[in-house]
């Protein structure tokens, strides 16, 4: 779809959005529907309202689509392709994604309630750019010559996997899934997609967006179902040779069970999060530093693995930024996904909404102040939420401990740089970190000691495909993006030629 509309006018989204045929099939060579014929309804979370019936895959539809996987891979009509002929396909991918960015936003806001703004504007042109990146660096990847004797040449190469399966979640439904495809597809491997199951409507349309780019028969599927059946199916499948995971933590440890007890594949695993943004007393613009503490909890409200959900700031500061920082969670606009207004949509699902509901009552509990929290007066459906700030909280208690994964945020008011260090530490989870100071030193040492794979000093949770994107402890250790990201997706190859 390539209409041309008024982004910043609601009334010509939502018209857009009557006008859309919704892809409702799974993507197996094709468009099919599940084999027992079973769908599942997907819902708006802003509305409540039945979006479409999709096509609810089981064991033995993963079967076919690891099958055809299989014998697209055996085939070599992609993996033993000329560099330069998959970045040709990529590229075509990237732009038929860019032909239908209207479309593909509109499925992500309807589906997950997602801000129109954030999808139109940033996720499906990153998604868009993330395969151009990996289209064009694809064929600047070397192998290497080892160093052995005269009489020998050792050659070091990278091979792909086989079957890739790409097991993602609903907060970015479309970039989580380039994330992962993009990279798989480069280094020459067959992928299986299991979007999840409250955000199907994108990766359906991206199947057959590849095929129309030239992507061979097989080499992506699209299986949408139940996490427990699907994503089960294809963590113990015995032909998918690598499963890369991003969700829970929970979640991706039973990826780590399914392959121990099936072949032993390898399992990558983009976990949860409870990042903290450090702010140290010597910071001279406080409403800059309240606008991205806000920013950081807030965007797609609160539901980014990498959000900043623990402000952790030195006593100096912390009234006086507190203030603004609830001053603005205040403010902001909450309210329909598709009015480019919005500055918070809904959360995905009444299911979620509930689970954020009663951390925010913990939360309350647990805190010598709450502000805000709770739900929208008046709202359409029960997926609206105001945003929560909760003061004087124990970092060990359990609101703090805890990903929420909604938009609350506890306040820890610490003396020292070293206090500071430890409390933001005090978790095992180390997926991202925040750093606030205006002191270049301090800049360094204490952004070397903050425990994580992302540490964005003086801006909000830096993200960038040229940069690797992951982290250790509970949030895993997988990494996406940047060339880092192949090395999940390839496994190196020795060949020793004797010619003495
Ligand atoms: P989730 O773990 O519930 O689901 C993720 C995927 O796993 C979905 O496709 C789901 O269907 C599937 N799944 C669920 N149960 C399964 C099971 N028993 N067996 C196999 N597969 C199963 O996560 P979610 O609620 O969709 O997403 C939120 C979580 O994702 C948060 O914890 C968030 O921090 C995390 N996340 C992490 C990153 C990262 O890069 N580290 C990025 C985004 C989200």
């Amino acid at each position: 779809m390539t209409v041309a509309i008024d982004r910043a006018d609601r009334a010509a989204w939502a018209a857009l959005a009557e006008e859309l045929t919704l892809p409702t099939a799974a993507w197996i060579g094709g468009p099919v529907a599940s084999r027992a014929g079973v769908t599942r309804t997907t819902v708006d979370p802003a509305t409540g309202l039945a979006l479409a019936e999709v096509a609810e895959c089981a064991a033995e539809d993963v079967d076919a689509a690891v099958a055809l996987a299989r014998a697209a891979y055996e085939s070599g009509s992609w993996s033993r392709t000329h560099p330069r002929e998959r970045a040709g396909v990529l590229n075509r991918l990237a732009e038929l994604i860019t032909e239908h960015c209207h479309e593909l936003a509109l499925l992500d806001s309807l589906d997950g309630g997602k801000r129109i703004a954030d999808t139109v504007g940033i996720d499906v042109p990153g998604s868009a750019a993330i395969l151009h990146w990996y289209a064009e660096g694809l064929d600047k990847v070397y192998g290497e010559v080892a160093p052995t004797g005269p009489a020998d040449l050792a050659t070091v190469t990278r091979e792909p996997l086989g079957v890739v399966a790409a097991v993602v979640p609903w907060n970015y439904p479309l970039e989580m899934a380039i994330w992962k495809v993009a990279p798989a597809l480069a280094a020459g491997n067959s992928v299986v997609l299991k979007p999840a199951e409250e955000t199907p409507l994108s990766a359906l349309l991206l199947g057959r967006l590849a095929a129309e780019a030239g992507l061979p028969d097989g080499v992506l599927t699209v299986v949408p179902g139940a996490g427990p059946v699907v994503g089960q199916a294809l963590g113990r499948h015995p032909d998918v040779d690598a499963v890369t995971f991003t969700g829970s933590t929970p979640v991706g440890r039973l990826f780590q069970t399914y392959a121990g007890e099936s072949n032993g594949k390898q399992v990558w695993l983009e976990c949860g999060g409870k990042s903290a943004v450090v702010v140290l007393d010597d910071v001279a613009d406080l409403d800059a530093v309240a606008a991205g503490v806000c920013a950081g909890i807030l965007t797609n409200s609160g539901q980014v693995c990498s959000a900043t959900s623990r402000l952790v700031v030195q006593a100096g500061v912390a009234e006086e930024l507190t203030a603004r920082v609830v001053d603005r969670a205040s403010r902001i606009v909450v309210g329909d996904p598709l009015d480019p207004v919005t500055e918070m949509g809904p959360v995905v699902s009444s299911r979620q909404a509930a689970r954020v509901r009663a951390y925010m009552e913990l939360g309350a509990d647990q805190a010598t102040a709450a502000y805000g929290g709770g739900l929208v007066e008046g709202a359409r459906t029960d997926c609206f939420l105001r945003p929560q700030v909760l003061t004087g909280v124990d970092p060990a208690a359990a609101i703090a401990t805890e990903e929420v994964f909604g938009p609350v945020l506890t306040v820890h008011t610490v003396d020292s740089v070293e206090d500071a260090i430890a409390v933001a530490n005090a978790t095992p989870f180390a997926l991202a970190a925040g750093l606030w100071t205006d002191g270049l030193r301090r800049a360094h040492t204490v952004a070397a000691r903050l425990r994580a794979g992302t540490v964005s000093v003086n801006c909000v949770d830096a993200l960038d495909v040229a940069t690797p994107f992951g982290g250790f402890g509970h949030s895993g250790y997988g990494r996406d993006l940047s060339l880092h990201a192949l090395d999940k997706f390839t496994g190196l190859k020795t060949t020793w030629i004797h010619h003495g």
